[in-house]
């Protein structure tokens, strides 16, 4: 099915499910990072772009106070009252859409006097794949909400307002990258996002005119046993910065890594220079980008991926060997992309060497006993809009 025949489908599928027309159909993306790994906590530097695999939701506002979702990916329906929605009454997949609604009450919309909604959503971002199906849904509800209760909130502040969904009526605590890169990307661009200001610049890809492809590699490795991992990971950076009396890692430098050496241990210090590496390698990337191509950023992303396997220790063989099979069939630069611990790869791969790739991955992948790993391409492509 193309984008329009899905954003119709979610149309069709409201009415049935609802019993009326949908007052419009939202989309929004899913995103992948191309560089800026862990950096995002510490105030850093990140580069996402948005991808051509979306979440439409159909919406239709209501008479009383009611609010209603329903998705293709869950029999359930969830009603609650908007005036009592909240994180204690909020679980389950429905706490990514209803979560909106009572994040934007904390923004100082009176929910109590607002009118309810129904809700349908359809999505082919896959889940768990690293490549943010969450975000696609706030981003697509925030946008929907945003324009019919007239709230006038730009992008930005509706990236926040998922996040604080995400972060509270969810409960997971992540940072602003992926509401912002599905809110803001731009088609053939990535959004470049400073963590601390969090003012945003696209940045030209030009990814199909230089003949180059993105090719996700998801391991199927489930990163979901990793709260450990990231709560460890982040708890190190909070003891770098702390044993260098800094307020976070974004105010350590390259030049300081020497000095950073003497006064922690090795493990933290390692943490450190990946996140203060990682940094220079984002900024490092938009120069390259926007001076040469995308042609030369292809070792900037192999050593990321080195960084992250050696130093912040986040990588599992499945991602290395990913990494490992995709230089050696022709792309021009390779990393695990995502938290770590499990998910997907990206390799930057010339059009004509995708299908090399994709194979010389799988059989590595059956070679060595591993799960069948699920390969495809990705576009750069447009943040959250209005369909219908
Ligand atoms: P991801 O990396 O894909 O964002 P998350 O764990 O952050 O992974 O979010 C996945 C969760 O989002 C799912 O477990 C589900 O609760 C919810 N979700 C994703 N897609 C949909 C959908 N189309 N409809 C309803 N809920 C969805
Ligand atoms: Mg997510």
């Amino acid at each position: 099915m193309t984008h329009d025949d899905i954003a119709t489908q979610a149309a069709t599928d409201f009415e049935a499910q609802f019993g009326r027309p949908a007052d419009g159909v939202w989309s929004s993306p899913g995103r992948v990072n191309l560089i800026g790994e862990h950096t995002d906590y510490n105030e850093g530097f990140v580069l996402p772009f948005a991808i051509d695999r979306r979440t439409w939701a159909a919406v239709g506002l209501r008479d009383d106070n009611a609010a209603r979702v329903t998705s293709t990916f869950s029999d359930e329906e969830v009603e609650v009252e908007l005036s009592s929605v909240g994180p204690d009454n909020l679980d389950g997949w429905s706490a990514y859409p209803l979560g909106i609604a009572w994040a934007l009450g904390q923004n100082g919309v009176d929910l109590a006097e607002q009118r309810g909604f129904d809700a349908h959503l359809d999505s082919t971002v896959p889940v768990g794949a690293g490549l943010s199906s969450s975000a696609a849904i706030e981003g697509a509800i925030a946008l929907a909400l945003d324009e019919r209760w007239q709230l006038g909130f730009d992008r930005p502040t509706l990236a926040r307002v998922g996040q604080l969904a995400e972060n509270e009526a969810v409960g997971a605590p992540t940072g602003i990258m992926d509401q912002s890169a599905s809110l803001l990307g731009r088609r053939d661009s990535a959004v470049f996002l400073d963590c601390r200001s969090l003012r945003s610049e696209i940045v030209d890809l030009g990814f199909a005119d230089a003949g180059l492809a993105i090719v996700i590699i998801d391991t199927k490795v489930s990163h979901s046993h990793a709260t450990g991992g990231y709560a460890a990971r982040r708890a190190s950076c909070e003891a770098g910065a702390a044993a260098l009396g800094v307020e976070s890692l974004r105010d350590v430098g390259v030049a300081d890594l020497d000095r950073a050496r003497e006064v922690m241990d090795d493990e933290t210090f390692r943490r450190v220079r990946h996140v203060v590496t990682e940094n220079a390698r984002v900024l490092a990337t938009v120069r390259a980008l926007r001076e040469s191509g995308p042609l030369a950023i292809g070792e900037i992303l192999d050593a990321s991926h080195v960084s992250m396997r050696d130093d912040f220790e986040i990588s599992v063989p499945q991602l290395d060997l990913a990494v490992v099979e995709a230089r050696e069939a022709g792309a021009i630069g390779a990393r695990m992309t995502g938290g770590g611990f499990g998910g997907a790869a990206i390799a930057l791969t010339p059009i004509e060497l995708v299908d090399e790739v994709t194979a010389r991955v799988s059989d590595a992948f059956e070679r060595a006993g591993f799960t069948a790993p699920e390969i495809f391409t990705v576009t750069p492509s447009d943040g959250a809009k209005r369909e219908f």
